[in-house]
């Protein structure tokens, strides 16, 4: 199964993700995280993204295809989870192709319904393990112990340089300008799935769940799940 996690930055597309990977064994592929690893490696392709990332604009298409491409000729095994992929009608495109090209399909686009007030205090409340990644947040999802992942046990923690301010207003105007228009087209191919994305980690997981055991049953599992998804507020 192949999913996209969509929406804003901020939403909670990567700590949903990484239930996902947890609970069905599928594989987070994340272009901010495969950036900020180039960035990290001095590659040339994270030479040439750093800049963009910090003003919170856009990476070109060809770049963040590239990567993804490289990625899903690996394999990913019981299937992938795109996080901040695609963020361009450029990109879905392209995705598109690309699983085409590999026999396989797009299962479902989950819409992460979040409103600005709530991404602004998601964003400037993140902070994440500088060992093993887990996303974190001040108050909405401290660690357990304070200081002390609760994945790793390490107690190195790191901010993103682009959760300022500044950047985030950059990269929400990105986001409407550039990103939200894929709501309508994946609308269109009947593949949009819309979940409030409001509530705490556990009962956004939760009605994600819900939808992809919808999406699981045997007939038109799809369209049902698009009825529930559609049902819900
Ligand atoms: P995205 O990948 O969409 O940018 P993240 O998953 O990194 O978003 O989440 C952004 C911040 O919001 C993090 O600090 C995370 O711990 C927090 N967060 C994620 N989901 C929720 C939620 N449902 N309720 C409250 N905070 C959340
Ligand atoms: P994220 O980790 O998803 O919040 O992404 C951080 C930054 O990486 C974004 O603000 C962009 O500069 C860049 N980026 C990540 N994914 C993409 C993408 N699919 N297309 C273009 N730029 C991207």
């Amino acid at each position: 199964m192949n999913l996209v996690l969509f929406g804003p930055p901020g939403a909670g597309k990567g700590t949903q993700a990484r239930r996902l990977v947890e609970g069905r064994g599928m594989v987070q592929l994340s272009t901010g995280d495969m950036l900020r690893a180039a960035q990290a490696a001095n590659t040339e392709t994270g030479r040439r993204a750093a800049a963009v990332m910090a003003r919170g604009e856009l990476v070109s298409d060809a770049i963040v295809v590239g990567l993804i491409e490289e990625r899903l000729r690996q394999g990913t095994g019981a299937g992938a989870v795109f996080d901040g992929f695609p963020r361009t009608l450029a990109q879905a495109d392209a995705l598109g192709a690309l699983l085409d090209r590999l026999g396989q399909r797009l299962d479902a686009v989950i819409e992460l319904r979040v409103d600005d007030a709530a991404l602004i205090d998601r964003i400037a409340g993140r902070f994440s393990c500088g060992r093993c990644g887990e996303v974190y947040h001040d108050r909405a999802r401290p660690t357990r112990v304070p200081g002390v992942c609760d994945v790793c046990g390490s107690t190195g923690f790191v901010r993103r340089a682009d959760d300022n301010a500044e950047s985030l207003r950059q990269r929400l105007m990105e986001y409407y300008k550039k990103t939200a228009p894929l709501i309508g087209y994946y609308h269109a191919k009947g593949l949009l799935c819309p979940v409030d994305g409001l509530g705490g980690v556990e009962a956004v997981g939760a009605a994600i769940d819900a939808l992809l055991a919808r999406l699981a049953a045997p007939r038109r599992g799809r369209e049902r799940a698009l009825d529930g998804a559609r049902e819900s507020p």
